[in-house]
């Protein structure tokens, strides 16, 4: 059994592995911003019989992140597992993304994931174990238009993952780095409610293909218990393996770009249709291949 602290666990993702988790036999500390939204986990734990530790913590206030993990050490005197899951996905066009949107991005997504990692790695470099799971995406390693900001989030974390994976060897601290495709959880929805504030964008064909791109994730995309099972295989695994892609939609989108030269994917931002843009995008990155 590991004594294991997630963020952002009142719904989606983190909701689905704070469950899978406990499920399977660890102590696990449910935390998120504001107990009062934790009515869902708190019933559907129930509801399976599972006893979950709830939590406050808000990955953006640096008081509330130590008073958490130090009330959590001082019962368990450990924490075996981090999940960085907390994440915000509003998206705009870079030159429509304003400084106080991108800055709030950075805050949670990456800011608010180093104040975690900083907050648990002394127990874990004197206890010389431990895991830190960051929540990254396939927007981690491919930067499409009109997500710039949450991708530039991403490839943040993604880069941090990689230097602390080192840092951290000597300690036997492991870093385990999730990407995954659509999901469908909450995030689609206020994801496509910040597309809709749009409606004067000098790129409308953009906004347009991302809604649409989003509609579709909702009706296409994974089971957040297809993440929660994939973090728990992260979790255990004894091979020295930094990065896990969940779902087939996130491999063909990574393994197709990876075939693709920068200036290949560049220019799919000619089309000045929608279909023209959805055609090539289909054939370049098919699902079966
Ligand atoms: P949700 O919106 O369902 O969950 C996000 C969670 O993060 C919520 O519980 C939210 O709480 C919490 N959160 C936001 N800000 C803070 C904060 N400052 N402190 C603590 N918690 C916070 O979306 P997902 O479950 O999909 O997202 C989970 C992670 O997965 C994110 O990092 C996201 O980027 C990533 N991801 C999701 C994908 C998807 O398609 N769904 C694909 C790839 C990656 P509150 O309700 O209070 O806002």
């Amino acid at each position: 059994m590991a004594i294991i602290l997630i963020t952002g666990t009142n719904s989606g993702i983190g909701m689905a592995t704070a469950l899978h988790l406990a499920e399977k036999g660890h102590r696990v500390y449910a935390s998120m911003r504001d107990l009062k939204r934790g009515d869902d986990l708190r019933q559907a734990a129930q509801s399976k019989n599972l006893s979950l530790e709830f939590i406050q913590l808000d990955v953006n206030d640096e008081t509330s992140v130590q008073k958490a993990v130090a009330g959590i050490l001082e019962r368990e005197k450990q924490i075996d597992v981090l999940i960085n899951n907390a994440g915000i996905g509003p998206l705009a066009t870079i030159e429509e993304a304003d400084d106080a949107m991108a800055k709030s991005v950075f805050e949670t997504n990456f800011f608010g994931a180093l104040r975690m990692i900083r907050a648990v790695l002394p127990a874990m470099r004197q206890q010389r174990s431990g895991t830190i799971v960051n929540i990254s995406s396939v927007a981690g390693k491919v930067a499409a238009s009109c997500m710039g900001i949450y991708a530039a989030s991403k490839f943040a974390l993604e880069a941090a993952s990689e230097a602390l994976a080192q840092e951290v060897f000597p300690f036997s601290i492991r870093v385990r780095v999730i990407e995954p495709g659509f999901i469908v959880t909450p995030i689609l929805d206020k994801v496509l409610s910040s597309l809709s504030t749009a409606t004067d964008s000098a790129y409308p064909n953009v906004i347009e293909r991302t809604q649409m791109m989003f509609t579709q994730g909702q009706q296409i995309g994974g089971d957040p218990q297809l993440v929660a099972e994939t973090i728990e295989s992260a979790i255990n695994d004894t091979e020295p393996k930094l990065r896990y892609t969940v779902g087939d939609g996130a491999r063909a989108f990574t393994d197709g770009r990876a075939r693709m030269t920068d200036e290949e994917w560049i220019a799919m931002g000619r089309h000045d249709s929608i279909e023209g843009y959805f055609q090539e995008f289909a054939t370049r990155f098919p699902m079966s291949a």
